[in-house]
């Protein structure tokens, strides 16, 4: 069991809740009749039960409207970049380039057909989130809602035009959401659902088949729907993490509970930023995420940069280093961190102000 003085604010895989870590463990011992889930089939009732329950209950706690689907795949968020523009992509798409992963995700459609990034913010190292116009005449409009490595966040769901299209591997089941808004979301759930291994796509099934090309088959939407996401074998245990981290969050009163809880948590961590002397952030601030916390130390403290992440380290604060397109830190207070590690970390940065001014 976890040491209850390390505070794990890695930026992914994430912090998992105590709990569902511990119905993992009891799952790997003895799943059913003392088999294990790592060696049960995936064709077994058993596991069928709940691949059932898990979009359920996804169902219930996203309160996802009829006329979607969900899947559960393999590949990864990366993968997804690829699927959306083969299966959605018949001539064009707009893109908003706010970081790597949109970088990323307009690369691969580039492959597929014609590009427009209708905004960036490049030019601030992705410190904010672009002003953009969504034209009537693509396919659809790709957005990333949270820049886990720049730490800036879409809150609101957009209005749009055409198709919305939204990666949100690191903000998924955050806040609650107007799932109607959009045309697909998609989520890899090592940040905020789960262990790495599987991805959530939610799909409003009417916008499949519109494309014209020939979609190999392992990378149509449709394929996999038809098979229930079991077209090939499915990520087993990190689908069974995401079905114990919606339990969880049931548990605790759902999205809007979890939204609360999450915003204080960043309220927080943000105001000791603003506050302590030693450290700012260079996130504007009505884009600033409530995921990852992006810091730097003010010019004038720099060389204590080391310095602090030995300190942090020696208070069991783990997994604050900042990306490294980026530097200074990153404090990820996805739903399983606690307000007690958050607390933790504001502790930490007073007494290193403390220890350095005088
Ligand atoms: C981590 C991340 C990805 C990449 O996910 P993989 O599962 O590693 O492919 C994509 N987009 C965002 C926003 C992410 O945070």
């Amino acid at each position: 069991m976890r040491s209850k003085s390390i505070h794990n604010f890695s930026a992914g895989p994430g912090t998992m809740a105590k709990e569902v870590i511990e119905a993992t463990e009891k799952a790997i011992n003895n799943f059913w009749n003392g088999v294990s889930i790592l060696e049960i089939s995936h064709r077994t009732k058993e596991w069928i039960k709940v691949m059932k329950e898990t979009k359920r209950m996804m169902k219930e706690v996203m309160d996802i409207p009829e006329g979607y689907e969900i899947i559960f795949l393999g590949g990864g968020a990366s993968l997804q970049f690829l699927m959306v523009a083969m299966n959605l992509m018949n001539k064009k798409a707009c893109y908003l380039d706010t970081g790597i992963w949109a970088s990323k995700a307009i690369k691969e459609a580039e492959n597929i057909g014609e590009v427009k990034i209708i905004g960036t913010s490049k030019d601030k190292n992705y410190t904010y989130i672009p002003e953009y116009q969504i034209p009537s005449d693509y396919d659809y409009f790709h957005i990333t809602t949270n820049n886990t490595i720049y730490g800036t966040e879409i809150r609101e769901d957009i209005e749009s035009p055409i198709p919305l299209v939204a990666d949100m591997s690191s903000d998924i089941l955050s806040r609650p959401i107007d799932i109607s808004k959009y045309s697909l979301i998609y989520a890899s759930a090592q940040k905020n659902c789960g262990a790495a291994g599987v991805t959530i796509i939610i799909i409003k099934k009417e916008i499949l088949g519109k494309v014209n090309r020939k979609i190999p088959t392992i990378l149509d939407y449709q394929v996999h729907i038809l098979n229930d996401s079991m077209y090939n074998t499915p990520p087993v245990i990190s689908i069974f993490t995401v079905n114990q981290t919606l339990k969880y969050i049931k548990k605790l009163g759902g999205l809007e509970k979890i939204k609360q809880l999450n915003e204080e948590k960043a309220r927080l961590l943000y105001a000791e930023i603003d506050r302590n002397k030693i450290f700012k952030t260079t996130v504007l601030k009505k884009d600033r995420s409530i995921m990852n916390v992006c810091f730097v130390m003010e010019d004038h403290y720099n060389q204590l940069e080391n310095d602090f992440s030995e300190y942090a380290f020696q208070n069991g604060i783990i997994g604050i280093k900042g990306h490294r397109s980026v530097g200074g830190f990153r404090a990820s207070i996805y739903n399983a961190v606690t307000i007690d590690s958050v607390h933790a970390l504001i502790k930490c940065m007073r007494d290193f102000e403390q220890l350095h001014i005088h």
